[in-house]
């Protein structure tokens, strides 16, 4: 692990005066449909998806591996190979890039992706801090960047070509969406987070209606949401947001799954389904539209589907499109990146001067495809999310990406 200071890896200081707003675009202008969201069916319908082609990518039946599966890394590599022969491409791919937001999620998939393919590569992690220096941490091993400043990017671009990366036709890049593409982790992304809690209360609120209580809602969410309990709740929402939920209609009680969880005889979310089967036949409490929930979150865990709650996703989706592109032209930009889930300047940018190289690039994003794209029910009449205009606000950096060669 190498630790660089900012001027030895020459990126500017982006302090809060140089992120400016540079105008509404969508993701769809930067990478048009080759877009990808948690189910692995790509938007751009000539790329076939994980339920036709599974088998072809090497991935045993039809469940949605996650990011930090190598299944995950196999489809993602298979719909690259595939993209470069659409695109009429004949080489094949030779390096493999990835942008995102979490080394864990992100890294993982990129570090997967590289042992996979045995193809060289590079990785950018971005999370802005501008309360510490600008500063990268560089693993040397896996060619892993992480920086404390999106505007690094510019700096990353420099350091994979002279790490002897070609960054050409033969490249694909993988950008991740959620607090990279959308909503900077660090920048702006605590508005992505208000947007699913809005979705998350509007769907306690359509369930429970005056039994809803908020106050107690938030002490389990705050408590379940901490590593003790990602026995039970896998660290996914969808899991978080329904025992909450039954919390709330009081079947159980919020200090018996505390009790369950030390002793640690409670430790999956199956068996956690199970309790709540049982109790229902006891109590009726949260009555039809919680029975309707509880049938649809089992029906969907059973069948393997890692988003199980889609009436929440639904809801979480129509309350992420309401802050996209919902401020002012004229706002500033702190009030900007404070009420609006705003495209990331630098990832932007940096595509720009990518697809001049004639990269492949594809997003590929681990947000739910009920919290990512409209539905039958309530939402039919909106766009996708990366169809969504909303203002790009970040650092300019494409006075740097020029002068490279
Ligand atoms: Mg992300």
């Amino acid at each position: 692990m190498t630790n660089y200071s900012a001027t030895e890896v020459l990126f500017k200081d982006a302090t809060e005066s140089m992120v400016k707003n540079f105008g509404r675009s969508t993701l769809y202008e930067y990478f048009s449909d080759w877009v990808i969201y948690r189910n692995l069916e790509p938007m751009d319908k000539r790329l076939p998806g994980l339920k036709a082609a599974g088998y072809k990518m090497g991935l045993a039946g039809d469940r949605i591996p996650r990011k930090l599966e190598k299944d995950y890394a196999k489809a993602a590599l298979w719909f690259g190979e595939e993209a470069q022969r659409l695109r009429g491409v004949k080489t094949p791919i030779k390096e493999i890039i990835l942008i995102g937001d979490t080394l864990l999620n992100d890294g993982t998939a990129y570090h997967n992706m590289r042992s996979l393919s045995g193809l060289p590569g590079a990785c950018f992690i971005g999370c802005e801090k501008t309360a510490q220096e600008p500063s990268v941490e560089i693993d040397d091993k896996d060619q892993v960047y992480s920086a404390n400043r999106w505007s690094a990017l510019g700096a990353w671009a420099q350091w994979a070509l002279d790490s002897g990366l070609r960054l050409d036709a033969n490249t694909l890049v993988v950008v991740d969406i959620d607090k990279t593409a959308l909503g900077a982790k660090g920048r702006n992304d605590q508005v992505i987070d208000k947007a699913r809690l809005e979705g998350l209360y509007r769907t306690m609120d359509a369930v429970l209606g005056e039994d809803f209580d908020y106050n107690s809602f938030e002490r389990a969410y705050a408590e379940f949401n901490r590593t003790p309990y990602h026995l039970l709740t896998e660290d996914n929402q969808d899991y978080l947001a329904y025992i909450c939920l039954v919390v709330n209609t009081g079947l159980i009680h919020f200090d018996e799954v505390v009790q369950e969880i030390k002793k640690k005889s409670l430790d999956n979310f199956d068996q956690f389904l199970r309790w709540v089967g049982s109790r229902m036949m006891i109590k009726h409490n949260g009555g039809e539209a919680f029975r309707q929930v509880h049938e649809a979150v089992v029906a969907s865990v059973r069948s393997g589907d890692p988003t199980p709650f889609k009436r929440f996703r639904r809801e979480e989706f129509i309350s992420t499109v309401a802050h996209m592109g919902n401020m002012a032209d004229d706002s500033s930009v702190a009030d900007l990146l404070k009420n609006e889930i705003t495209l990331t300047e630098e990832v932007c940018e940096l595509s720009e001067w990518l697809k001049g190289r004639n990269c492949l690039q594809l997003c590929l994003s681990d947000k739910p495809d009920e919290a990512s794209r409209p539905n039958a029910h309530a939402s039919a009449h909106l766009a996708p999310l990366h169809k969504i205009a909303t203002h790009r606000v970040g650092v300019d950096i494409r006075q740097m990406l020029d002068k490279l060669k």
